[in-house]
């Protein structure tokens, strides 16, 4: 297979954000209908929101297909993106993009905080580890995997293509806000997708925006502020992945790998050791939720209770974290008889919605003001100058049985 090589006809799938997704290259479609990248239907997009907000339902799949046609349309549509990039560069980078969450494990954070594993490098295996996606790339071009993953960990002899999936202004993000929107209901995460991209440029071979887009960027960067604290870190979104988390703990320090109500693909979870990839295949959210049911008949009252919440939506409680608050309600439960080891939650959340430089200067938004200038977003739009130096938010919460209060 030539690295190039056309479909018949072009295969478009209706997607309610992007209306179509269009596929015209053998190479993608093929890694679509791989069985790895098929898995992504059994991941589901948003860990705990759909506690919340009852039609997230949305998977790593759509959301996938969805950065692949938002990158494509960057090629192909920004007249400077198509002329910056070669062929092989705008194959290697839609790849990327379809494929950067390939390595997203059940229920996203709680499960990466348990396990000990990050997505991004289980994304990397699946990419570079002799899967059926490693043979379909190196098929279609030799050492195309290495360059995929290389894109994926900014590690890419040219940084315009891990910009254009990772960075501040990405397809990536621009991607789950829109359908995280859709999906929940919400308008917060609405922008100007359009706008955006008529107003993309490349300069000195950096992605840079005009100065009269900066208004659709604004309202980008307050999407993105405003659906993290509406759905992201919403405290009944936390108050699942607490509970989850309090599940899967208890499970792996019971260590019972024999127990008969212990589903077989839960064992490498139970056992701590790094998780081969075809245990991580088989470990998806539909293994998952059988596997919670089967707990509901533990022989240990904790898991047995923990597994019954997380399958009948019985969430912990929660309140602000205070000394005062937390010691008086600590005593009440190990007074009421609960392990505090499962039944006591806490986290911390803070966002920024937009950092000035990060580490790299391809992680910042650059504008390209009419007198010819490049800026950093946060010198070219007082919104965003605001926002970033005003105060942080944050919120601390405590998770707690509600029959306690
Ligand atoms: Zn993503």
């Amino acid at each position: 297979m030539a690295l190039n090589e056309r479909l018949d006809e072009t295969k478009v799938l209706r997607d309610p954000v992007h209306g179509y997704i269009h596929v015209d290259l053998k190479v993608v479609w093929d890694v679509i209908n791989s069985s790895w990248f098929q898995r992504l239907r059994r991941i589901r997009q948003l860990g705990g929101a759909n506690m919340v907000y009852h039609c997230a339902e949305h998977t790593r799949f759509s959301h996938s297909l969805g950065v692949y046609e938002i990158v494509r349309r960057m090629i192909s549509e920004v007249p400077d993106i198509d002329q910056a990039l070669n062929e092989y560069e705008k194959i290697t980078v839609m790849l990327a993009g379809l494929l950067h969450d390939a390595g997203h494990g059940p229920y996203s954070h709680a499960f990466e905080e348990i396990s000990a594993t990050s997505h991004e490098q289980y994304t990397c295996r699946i990419i570079e580890e002799n899967t059926e996606i490693t043979k379909i790339l190196e098929n279609a071009s030799e050492g195309l995997s290495k360059d995929v993953a290389d894109v994926i960990r900014h590690k890419s002899a040219n940084p315009l293509l891990s910009q254009l999936i990772s960075s501040q202004l990405d397809a990536d993000r621009m991607d789950y806000l829109l359908r995280d929107a859709y999906f929940t209901g919400t308008t917060y995460g609405e922008f100007d997708l359009e706008r955006i991209l008529r107003t993309l440029r490349v300069k000195d071979n950096r992605l840079v925006v005009k100065e009269s887009g900066v208004y659709a960027v604004e309202n980008y960067i307050m999407a993105r502020y405003h659906m993290y604290w509406q759905v992201y870190y919403h405290p009944t979104a936390r108050s699942y992945e607490t509970l989850l988390h309090m599940l899967f703990k208890r499970m792996r320090d019971l260590g019972d790998t024999e127990d008969p109500t212990l589903l077989k693909q839960f064992v490498p979870l139970v056992t701590k050791g790094k998780i081969p990839l075809e245990d991580y295949f088989a470990l998806d959210e539909s293994a998952c939720s059988y596997g919670f049911h089967m707990l509901v008949h533990h022989q240990d009252p904790i898991l047995r209770d923990l597994a019954e919440r997380v399958r009948d939506r019985k969430l912990f409680a929660y309140a602000d974290s205070t000394p005062q608050f937390n010691r008086q309600m600590r005593a009440k439960l190990k007074k009421a008889g609960y392990d505090l080891n499962y039944y006591w939650g806490r986290d911390s959340v803070m966002q920024k919605p937009y950092v000035p430089y990060r580490g790299s200067q391809e992680s910042a938004v650059w504008v390209w003001m009419k007198d010819g200038s490049v800026r950093e977003l946060s010198n070219a739009s007082n919104i965003v100058y605001s926002l970033i130096h005003g105060p942080v938010h944050d919120d601390n919460k405590v998770y707690f049985p509600a029959d306690v209060i």
